[in-house]
């Protein structure tokens, strides 16, 4: 069936054959015209497109392979003249291989030029086009490297804001319409870096600005929360919590970053039919959730990071404000929707995890930005925490709890 194949397999394995003849100081030579004519004048001569993927790297210099074991070859043998494109395989089992047999350095652009913090590129294609590779929608690897590229964009369907650098962060997982799953694409992508605790890079593109590399960041959890497709159809969507880190390497990473990255493998719901998912589920449903999932805390106080829990605690806390700020004697804008529709609420703990302070909804309130900011800057906070905690238990114990 598919034996239409096999010439072209079998010319291919004879030109390697032939190539295994190249010599050293014949690929040298086309090095040297490389350098001397430029890239342009030098793919446009032996008739090659650029190369995508791999290349050899010369004084700092990136040289297209393929092109180059083409015009080699006819360095070597004059009477034959340089190879076509068509002629043999540019790639890991061809133009690569040779190379690397002859002990040049090949690799790619991210293994010899990877992004540093701040690189900006007008687009994601533009990304693409200059690191190669797999592009799956919205999170890409590179050739090369392990490393999971996070994009993020102002405009894009989510229109994200860019993250506080100081603070864990939700980035909406990949699939725009349908319901989404871990185990395909960019999300397993995120999966195997939250699993295996590999840092990610953090792409960002302010609306009408450029894609910048803004942070290295470790993914502590993720969970499911009720959506909205691009179709405008309900679905589970995954919202993963990224917290940024100041490099790749995990010596590097604040000890509870990698306490809290320990305990972000207790988050294993795979499929999407988990309460803080569908888009009808009640407070109790929460509730019953959030408490099934045992102490938000452990013996030692160490606050442990259980994101599926604390995303069911959040949606809780939304369920019961009806949209509406929880704050007593609000009298700030709390009927007006943000981009997507929903209320502008933040949902805060009223005593602070970090001080003992309990991850449920008895101890969370649902605040407009203006009584938000009256609770962390106002005055006398203590006794205003006294009131939220309060509310809060009382708004817990009105929903029949
Ligand atoms: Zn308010």
């Amino acid at each position: 069936m598919h034996c239409w194949l096999e010439p072209q397999l079998s010319r291919k394995a004879h030109t390697v054959t032939r190539l295994s003849d190249l010599s050293n100081a014949a690929v040298a030579a086309a090095i040297s015209e490389f350098q001397d004519v430029g890239r342009e004048a030098f793919l446009s001569k032996y008739g090659f497109g650029a190369s995508r993927d791999y290349f050899l790297i010369h004084d700092n210099l990136l040289v297209d392979t393929k092109p180059l074991v083409a015009a080699a070859y006819g360095i070597r043998h004059p009477d034959r003249g340089p190879l076509k494109p068509g002629d043999f395989s540019g790639g890991i089992g061809g133009a690569v291989a040779v190379l690397r047999r002859m002990d040049f350095r090949v690799g790619t652009r991210a293994e010899f030029y990877p992004p540093r913090l701040g690189a900006e590129f007008g687009s994601r294609t533009q990304v693409y086009e200059a690191f190669g590779g797999d592009k799956v929608a919205g999170i890409v690897c590179f050739p090369g490297e392990t490393v999971v590229n996070v994009f993020s964009d102002a405009d894009g369907p989510y229109a994200d804001d860019p993250p506080t650098l100081t603070a864990p962060f939700g980035y909406r997982g990949q699939g725009l319409s349908g319901p989404q799953r871990v185990h395909t694409g960019g999300n397993l992508r995120l999966e195997r870096a939250r699993v295996n605790g590999e840092a990610v890079r953090f792409w960002y593109r302010p609306r009408g600005g450029s894609f910048t590399f803004l942070t290295w960041a470790v993914v502590l959890g993720r969970s499911w929360i009720a959506g909205v497709g691009a179709d405008g159809v309900s679905r589970p969507e995954l919202d993963w919590q990224l917290e940024p880190v100041p490099g790749p390497a995990p010596d590097e990473w604040p000890a509870e970053v990698v306490a809290s990255l320990q305990d972000s493998a207790i988050t294993t719901d795979d499929d999407a039919n988990v309460p803080e998912a569908a888009p009808t589920t009640t407070y109790v449903e929460l509730i019953d959730r959030i408490e099934g999932r045992g102490q938000s805390r452990r013996p030692t106080g160490v606050v442990r990071t259980d994101y599926a829990r604390s995303a069911a605690a959040r949606r809780a806390v939304l369920v019961r404000s009806k949209g509406l700020c929880e704050g007593p004697g609000c009298t700030g804008m709390p009927s007006e929707p943000n981009r997507g529709g929903e209320p502008i609420l933040d949902v805060d703990h009223v005593q602070d995890l970090a001080r003992g302070g309990e991850d449920h909804p008895r101890n969370m309130i649902a605040l407009c930005p203006n009584c938000h900011a009256v609770k962390t800057r106002g005055a006398n906070e203590a006794q205003r925490r006294r009131v939220l905690g309060r509310v809060a238990q009382a708004a817990h114990a009105a929903m029949g709890l």
